[in-house]
């Protein structure tokens, strides 16, 4: 499959053919502010790729095809703020008990774990098998003890990408990540949590970039 990616101005173009078709090659140059003629090896990018076709005395059309091949544009454009979830967060104090009770009861794979009200680790379902298997008393055990601890935790910040937070999944092969918003205090950085960002998120992303 030939993957074209298209630079800012010819999406400018589609959108306006989109929105206007038919239009005529000057019309769009207007509204664009630019001449015909700059406009032209674009007009050839977006007509060989199929995207548009051009009628004669008519103008432009545009008819889709190859859209869908432009993901790379649409997963390193979209933000995580765009698609992130409510994230579930309980304090450290929490026995493993009601943290295993809230993620039954929220349907969720990670809870995020706060002290003082900023981020200081993550626990998942297998932190909490280990802990079982382990022989531990899951009531008296808080999640503070089995949870993954900061510094090793990853975040992203609400303005990264939804590609930057797949890489992370990936790289660091984990289910979910925080969504986090730096705070100063007594000029120590502090974690706020903003929200959550899951494999289940990117993979409705791509069902809905599939589907437009
Ligand atoms: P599961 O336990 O359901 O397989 P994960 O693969 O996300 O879920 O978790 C695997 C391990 O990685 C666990 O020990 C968990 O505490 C840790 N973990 C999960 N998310 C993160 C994260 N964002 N940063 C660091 N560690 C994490």
């Amino acid at each position: 499959m030939i993957i074209i990616e298209f630079n800012s101005r010819q999406r400018r173009i589609i959108e306006i053919v989109k929105n206007n078709e038919p239009i005529t090659s000057e019309n769009i140059a207007d509204k664009l502010n630019l001449t015909r003629a700059t406009l032209r090896p674009d007009f050839a990018i977006l007509t060989m790729s199929g995207i548009l076709e051009a009628r004669p005395k008519v103008g432009y059309f545009y008819t889709g095809k190859g859209e869908k091949e432009d993901i790379s544009y649409k997963v390193s454009e979209i933000r995580v703020a765009d698609i992130k979830s409510v994230p579930v967060v309980v304090d450290e104090k929490t026995s493993a008990y009601d943290a295993i009770v809230s993620m039954f009861l929220e349907d969720v794979g990670t809870i995020f774990v706060i002290s003082n009200g900023y981020l200081t680790g993550v626990v998942s379902r297998k932190d909490f098998l280990k802990s079982c298997i382990g022989g531990m008393d899951i009531n008296k055990v808080p999640v503070g003890v089995i949870m993954t601890r900061m510094p090793n935790i990853v975040t992203v910040f609400a303005n990264e990408t939804v590609l930057e937070a797949a890489q992370k999944i990936i790289e660091h092969e984990v289910d979910s990540l925080p969504i986090v918003e730096k705070e100063l205090i007594e000029e120590k950085e502090h974690l706020k949590v903003l929200g959550r960002i899951s494999k289940t998120n990117i993979t409705k992303l791509l069902i809905e970039i599939a589907n437009t």
